[in-house]
């Protein structure tokens, strides 16, 4: 499946932070210029858009005493042009042992950077179907700080056995298995078999389909992805794994839920896992039914934190409520964090999928917001209010939350809190929350499996809305700062007036607010970018405030007891 769109590709310098699922972590603030090879990764060149994935089949063998892996992954694929050169991205750490087109013709093909371009025998035919495989080895990446800096993690439980996890968000699924590496094609299903040594199993995405005992005396584990699936997303989880499982009412369906975690953790898990049942509650009320229910759900204990690899959730949690028992509010330790972020994203990022990682807010603002509507249907809104606004504190305000286009960059880790700050405030300025929640169950559901962008939900959220708010989107996620409100309370002899205005890097930025018209009376007055006047009655100046728990702004308040000169 391809949402595809040719475009430029933009090489400048930017500020470089990385953000994955979970919590995000920021490497580095210097100055990084993209590379050749950032627009191999990150554009969707001519030969990556020629071909539209349809299927893949990964067939891996995992070694996890060499920490060695070898094996293949078939692509089928439409042609949607024609042509005779393709790209397909594997890191360049790993070896290509040969490339066949249909199953049998060999391939030749160029090695740049880590992508592959396959110089096919002949012309493919527009619309005709075809598949190419592509056999590799090697020693794939090693994690150095999963699931933020991916790739593989090699641990061992308590008994010494292999545990054995992948994470590349960010860094690519073609750190470890040959794809077409770009978030605007996803294959419509997927065949994951992953080999492993006697006594361990493997746990991936969707349903196993069967086991097979090789000669060798390894097992073959085949699961089946009946859904279209984000690369990094594909996973594997090798150990040996104590297994539970419920069921859940979806609607008409019953969806399955597994739980394979360390022996040892069994009890714990038991325990923790019940609050599977709430988090699905509060997400089917407002994002829909669970997207993935053929395929189940399924929480697989990790040797990190965690990551929602869709279907299979890499669960790090240490059983803990919070974040490993950490949270910003008294509220956020009241629920495992991991459990509400991460299953968010089987809606936010996994069903509805950002096409290019510049806009990976819509993943990860989105999950971060879901964490807040969770509270505010288990503790209320005034809870999630708190929430929400202890997030303040994390923001940073220094870059936007839309990365660069074209160049493998996502933009500012502030995408979780500040998103969450962002969403809330976007919720306060509609000021209809039935609407709000037609406009966010409608996002779900007409992007559901889909492919989007930041422009994708403006429109669809200025349509629904009836209004348009692209210059509140232009500030809050292309901007790097918050808009300033600026009031001015004076004092005259028998009343008190507030001149306010908006002070914005957006031109024509005119976001309704609440304010105190009244002693505690909040009203909503219409700011622009130009001083405006209004009259308060029976307040004192000091009694002005500004609802600053529904809508993240920069209050600058300043008081004056004589009519000031103010620019009008
Ligand atoms: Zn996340």
């Amino acid at each position: 499946m391809k949402k595809g769109r040719y475009l430029l590709a933009v090489a400048f310098s930017a500020l470089f932070a990385q953000q994955t699922c979970g919590q995000q972590r920021v490497i580095a603030d210097t100055p990084q210029a993209f590379t050749h090879a950032d627009t191999l990764r990150g554009m969707l060149t001519p030969e990556r858009s020629c071909y539209d994935v349809r299927f893949y089949h990964l067939d891996v063998r995992i070694d996890p005493i060499a920490q060695f892996i070898s094996g293949s992954n078939t692509i089928v694929f439409v042609a949607d042009s024609e042509f005779r050169r393709m790209q397909v991205d594997l890191f360049s750490n790993l070896r290509v042992e040969g490339v066949t087109l249909d199953g049998t013709v060999a391939v030749p093909y160029e090695r740049d950077s880590n992508a592959l371009f396959l110089d096919l025998p002949r012309i493919l035919a527009k619309g005709s179907t075809h598949s190419v495989t592509i056999a590799y080895s090697g020693n794939a990446i090693v994690a150095k700080n999963p699931p933020w800096q991916g790739g593989f993690t090699w641990r061992q439980d308590s008994s010494g056995s292999p545990w054995v996890a992948v994470t590349c968000e960010g860094i690519g699924a073609s750190c470890w298995w040959p794809n077409k590496d770009h978030q605007s094609d996803e294959p419509d299903s997927m065949l994951i078999s992953v080999t492993v040594p006697p006594g361990l199993e493997d746990v991936s995405n969707g349903r196993l389909r069967g086991t097979q005992q090789l000669k060798d005396g390894w097992t073959r584990y085949d699961w089946f992805v009946s859904y279209p699936i984000n690369n990094y997303n594909v996973t594997v989880n090798i150990g040996r794994f104590a297994h539970f499982n419920d069921v859940y009412l979806s609607g008409k369906d019953t969806l399955t839920l597994d739980y394979y975690v360390l022996p040892d953790h069994v009890e714990k898990a038991r325990r923790q896992f019940t609050q599977v049942r709430s988090m699905l509650k509060a997400f089917e009320k407002y994002f829909g039914a669970y997207p993935f229910v053929r395929d189940g759900y399924k929480l697989v204990e990790a040797p990190h934190n965690g990551m929602e690899h869709q279907s299979a959730i890499a669960y790090g949690n240490r059983f803990l409520d919070g974040y490993v028992g950490r949270s910003s509010s008294d509220v956020g330790l009241k629920f495992d964090f991991i459990i509400v972020h991460e299953s968010a994203h089987e809606w936010w990022g996994n069903s509805v999928t950002a096409r290019d990682v510049a806009d990976m807010w819509i993943h990860e603002s989105f999950a971060a917001y879901a964490e807040a509507l969770f509270v505010e249907h288990m503790f209320g809104r005034e809870a999630s209010l708190e929430y929400i606004n202890a997030k303040k504190q994390n923001v940073r305000n220094a870059e936007p939350i839309i990365g660069v286009y074209d160049v493998q960059h996502e933009g500012s880790g502030d995408m979780y809190d500040k998103g969450q700050l962002v969403l809330n405030t976007l919720r306060s300025v509609i000021d209809n929350d039935p609407l709000w929640f037609a406009i966010l169950r409608g996002l779900t559901e007409t992007y559901k499996y889909k492919v989007i962008n930041a422009d994708t939900v403006i429109a669809f959220v200025n349509r629904m809305a009836g209004k348009d708010y692209s210059y509140f989107f232009d500030q809050y996620l292309k901007k790097p700062g918050i808009p300033q409100f600026e009031v001015f309370v004076i004092q005259k002899r028998d009343s008190v007036t507030a001149r306010y205005r908006w002070s914005t890097d957006v031109r024509g930025f005119r976001m309704p607010i609440k304010v105190t018209t009244s002693e505690n009376g909040y009203e909503f007055i219409e700011p622009t970018t130009t001083w405006k006047s209004l009259l308060l009655h029976s307040i004192e100046p000091e009694d002005f405030k500004v609802a600053e728990n529904l809508f993240y702004v920069n209050v600058k308040l300043r008081y004056g007891y004589v009519d000031s000169k103010l620019g009008n």
